[in-house]
């Protein structure tokens, strides 16, 4: 370390120019040899000198450029670390040798997947609800930027289970979370695979039906809305499980907030109609 710390200040940010240079400078001993005996001893030999460079510089371009493509995997792996850091997506490592290069590629190619595991698991902690498996709020948003183009047709869906306090007080919160995964398994069985569906937070759930007319929305989450209502497997203890709906349509992105609150209006009308039912938005 103290030689490669004592040359630091010939090339600080280019290790490989430092190792050229070193090797230039050793290559370079020889004819500056001959030249220093030459002129100590008075006896000019410039053919001899003439013969020593003229020899000299061509075996040594040619040694620093193989020097330079042996350094080339350390400075593809530096690369490759540097982009497993910053959370990229690390292409295949190429394979060394049993040698120090070999073991510096395999230590990249351990660190990639590691890292890229480590981001994979971290996005799928903020992307999925751990109780029901769907979309969490972030994965559903993150999903919709990629699918929401500006001109899209889509509808909006706010689903909110009725009375769900009122079923954790009477049969305890297991239960409801166990309904939760249910309402949550059905959703996502019952729409298209295109479609999107998340849990939004609490009881509540969003669907992004991209490319659908309202009408089209709405006779999904009718038929959806029936089904759940009339399950018997869902109605522990003669006690109904259903839920509200609210539509609203969203043709971009940007525009999902406004949506959002539209979908969320028409929920409120449809708790405010009654329950167990699947409202259009009236605002555009
Ligand atoms: P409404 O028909 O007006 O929607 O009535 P509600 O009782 O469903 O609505 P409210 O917002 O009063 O209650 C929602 C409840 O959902 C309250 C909260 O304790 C419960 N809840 C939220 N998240 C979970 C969860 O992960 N598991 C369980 N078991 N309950 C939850
Ligand atoms: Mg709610
Ligand atoms: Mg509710």
């Amino acid at each position: 370390m103290r030689f490669y710390q004592a040359t630091t200040f010939l090339f600080p940010r280019r290790y490989e120019w430092r190792i050229l240079l070193v090797c230039f400078a050793a290559v370079l001993v020889p004819p500056l040899a001959c030249a220093a005996y030459q002129a100590a001893t008075g006896q000019w030999q410039p053919e001899i000198l003439l013969v020593l460079l003229g020899a000299t510089l061509p075996s040594a371009a040619l040694g620093l450029a193989a020097i330079r493509a042996l350094l080339r995997p350390i400075e593809t792996a530096t690369q490759m670390l540097r982009a497993a850091q910053a959370g990229e997506r690390v292409g295949p490592v190429p394979v060394g040798n049993a040698d120090l290069v070999g073991r510096l590629l395999h230590g990249v190619t351990v660190a990639a997947s590691e890292s890229a595991a480590r981001i994979e698991r971290l996005v799928e902690t903020t992307e999925r609800d751990e109780l029901t498996g769907l979309r969490s709020r972030r994965g559903f948003l993150d999903s919709a930027r990629r699918i929401l183009t500006d001109d899209s047709n889509g509808v909006l869906a706010m689903v909110d289970i009725d009375r769900f306090q009122a079923i954790n007080d009477r049969f305890g919160h297991a239960t409801g979370d166990a309904l939760l995964r249910e309402v949550a398994l059905r959703l996502d069985h019952g729409v298209r695979r295109s479609d999107l569906v998340g849990r939004w937070g609490g009881e509540e759930f969003a669907i992004l039906f991209p490319d659908t007319l309202l009408e089209e929305a709405r006779v999904v989450m009718e038929r959806l809305r029936a089904s759940i209502a009339l399950d018997p497997s869902l109605q522990g203890d003669e006690w109904p499980v259903t839920f509200s709906c609210g539509l609203a349509p969203v043709r971009s992105f940007a525009q999902l907030d406004h949506a959002t609150r539209n979908a969320d209006g028409a929920l409120y009308a449809a708790k405010n109609g009654g329950r167990n039912r699947v409202q259009i938005s009236r605002d555009d």
